[in-house]
């Protein structure tokens, strides 16, 4: 089946419509037609061949949001019309420790919504940059909330449960501090989840623009990163500083405010690596220095139920397809609350 797409040939060239083929649904998979797509950091590492390995034509997007158009033979769990998501996994080998445990996100044979190998053409996935995906009913997620809030629901397949997943494994709750750096289309979403999970939240920036932004998302404080007294005003305090910065930075200048015990998890993944941090700012404290990869699909449903319960969406900005290679360069200045989000039915010829 052919769809239409919106990808790039080289890294070095902008975005720009391609057709695609999908494969016809197997017994086990659900053909969804995308409504909506968020555009990810990952999505401009990738195609633009800032992260290694990029296979072109490469179609990005794994904050995937529609609706279900056909099912096969021995799916039970979604019918035609059901209000689905995708985020970034759409296989893996089903049977490892990781996979049993619901981390398919750990599993070393985990295919990626872009850019991972496949049986289907041309050898590699393709991502939501399309109007229509097929996927194993697995990797398949159930959306509860009002279909009106369907477009901003989609950044949570991929920013929501980066964040959430984190903030689960670290406890984060009523009683603990939690920083959450750089305030883009992750951080927004860290600000909104440790809100709502009960904690102190305070958010870390670089603009002093977002500052007022910042108290609306959630954000009980607002530290500007580049001003020194007010990164001092909060040394020794965090339980959890969770760490969305897509540059390399200064680690050390968080790791100070960590208290004994306490962990900054890193889920921003710049092309290029950070200097390493001073190991003493680790050991005098017993200080934990983390990663965290996306989420498993058990713990992305639970993401999505609570946001539904809570009524979390993103803050959203809709573009069409003819938009995306604007709104990358918007993103990259930081000029976006917080997350661009396409409509997939500009796609369309
Ligand atoms: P984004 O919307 O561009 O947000 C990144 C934010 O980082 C910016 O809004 C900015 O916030 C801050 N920032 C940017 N450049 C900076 C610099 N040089 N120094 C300090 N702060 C800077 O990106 P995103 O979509 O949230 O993604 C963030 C990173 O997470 C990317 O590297 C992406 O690839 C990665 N990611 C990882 C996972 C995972 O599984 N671990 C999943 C998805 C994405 P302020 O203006 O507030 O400072
Ligand atoms: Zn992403």
């Amino acid at each position: 089946m052919l769809v239409n797409a919106y990808g790039a040939h080289a890294g070095d060239q902008p975005l720009e419509p391609l057709l695609i083929t999908r494969r016809a649904p197997g017994a086990h998979d659900v053909q969804i037609d995308i409504a909506f797509c968020g555009i990810c950091h990952s999505d401009l590492h990738q195609v633009r061949a800032e992260w290694p390995g990029t296979q072109f034509p490469c179609v990005p997007g794994h904050e995937i949001v529609g609706r279900v158009a056909a099912v096969g033979v021995h799916v039970h769990g979604f019918r035609p019309g059901d209000l689905v998501g995708i985020g970034c996994i759409v296989d893996s080998c089903k049977h490892c420790a990781d996979c049993e445990d619901g981390l398919e996100n750990y599993c070393d044979g985990m295919i990626g919504t872009y850019n991972f190998p496949t049986p289907d053409a041309p050898g590699w996935t393709l991502g939501g940059y399309s109007q229509q995906i097929v996927v194993h009913e697995r990797y398949v997620l159930r959306i509860r909330h009002p279909e009106e809030q369907l477009a901003a629901v989609a950044p949570l397949l991929c920013a929501g449960i980066t964040t959430y997943s984190p903030l689960r494994h670290w406890k984060v709750g009523p009683g603990k501090k939690v920083g959450v750096v750089g305030i883009g289309g992750l951080g927004h979403m860290g600000i909104k989840l440790a809100h709502a999970l009960g904690a102190h939240v305070v958010a870390f920036t670089t603009s002093d623009s977002k500052r007022e932004a910042a108290r609306q998302l959630g954000a009980d404080e607002v530290v500007v990163s580049r001003n020194a007294e007010e990164m001092a005003a909060h040394a020794k305090s965090f339980d959890l500083i969770l760490n969305t910065v897509a540059a390399p930075h200064d680690l050390d200048a968080f790791l100070v405010l960590l208290k004994r015990d306490g962990g900054m998890t890193l889920v921003g993944a710049p092309a290029t690596p950070h200097a390493s941090p001073n190991v003493f700012n680790l050991i005098m404290k017993r200080r934990t220095l983390a990663g965290s990869m996306i989420g498993g699909i058990a713990e992305t449903q639970e993401m999505l139920d609570f946001c539904a319960e809570h009524g979390i969406v993103a803050d959203i900005e809709l573009v069409r397809a003819d938009q995306i290679n604007e709104s990358y360069e918007r993103m990259l200045k930081g000029d976006v609350k917080y997350r661009f989000v396409i409509d997939n039915a500009t796609l369309a010829g």
